[in-house]
């Protein structure tokens, strides 16, 4: 490969990877606050609308604790987001998710890096809570996953919140409708077919 060619590719994978990555946060809570507001200014005006609202509404707030209370280590990534590694309490189960503009990862920054799906994913939850004014959204993303557990079985698989987010981009398999409902909506059309009345109209009697 020419040396033009190299440096080119090589400075192409760097701004993959630094897209997401920043230097780690300063080691307080209060310092996380600050050096976050602090970072606003580069932002497109999206981002930095969500990132305020769930500063306001106490999401990004209550994640950072939650991070903090379980020993994660914080980094500022761009679009507002503030990453938290080395989740490991054993719930949820999920590789990641999110509070607020907090994404909390079980995995290094070395491997969220080479996941940048996963974070778009995790980023559109980020707005989510910015639509449900942050902690309205825990309700209805469990009454959601609830939904979609009675109808496949699966957390995921018809839940709005992560049908919204990106089913793939978050690792999910769609699940089908359980068995005994699809039975039950195709039931009503056998019965019509079977329906003795409608044999005869169908053979012109
Ligand atoms: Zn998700």
């Amino acid at each position: 490969m020419p040396a033009a060619l190299l440096i080119q590719y090589s400075g192409g994978l760097a701004s993959l990877k630094d897209r997401w990555q920043v230097p780690r946060m300063p080691p307080t809570t209060a310092g996380h606050v600050l050096h976050h507001i602090l970072r606003l200014g580069p932002m497109h005006r999206r981002d930095r609308l969500r990132s305020v609202l769930n500063w306001m509404n106490g999401s990004t707030l209550l994640g950072l604790a939650a991070a903090k209370l379980v020993g994660c280590e914080l980094r500022s990534a761009s679009r507002g987001l503030i990453f938290a590694h080395r989740y490991s309490p054993g719930l949820p189960k999920a590789s990641a998710f999110t509070v607020g503009n907090v994404v909390l990862f079980r995995a290094g920054p070395e491997v969220v890096a080479l996941r940048p799906q996963l974070v778009e994913h995790e980023a559109r939850h980020c707005t989510q809570y910015a639509f449900c004014l942050g902690l309205p959204f825990l309700p209805a993303y469990f009454l959601a996953a609830g939904v979609s557990w009675l109808l496949t079985g699966d957390p995921a698989s018809r839940n709005v919140f992560e049908r919204g987010a990106g089913l793939q981009e978050g690792g999910y398999v769609e699940r089908p409708l359980r068995a005994a409902l699809t039975r039950r909506v195709s039931a009503p059309r056998r019965l019509r077919s079977s329906d003795p009345l409608r044999r005869r109209h169908s053979s012109g009697q």
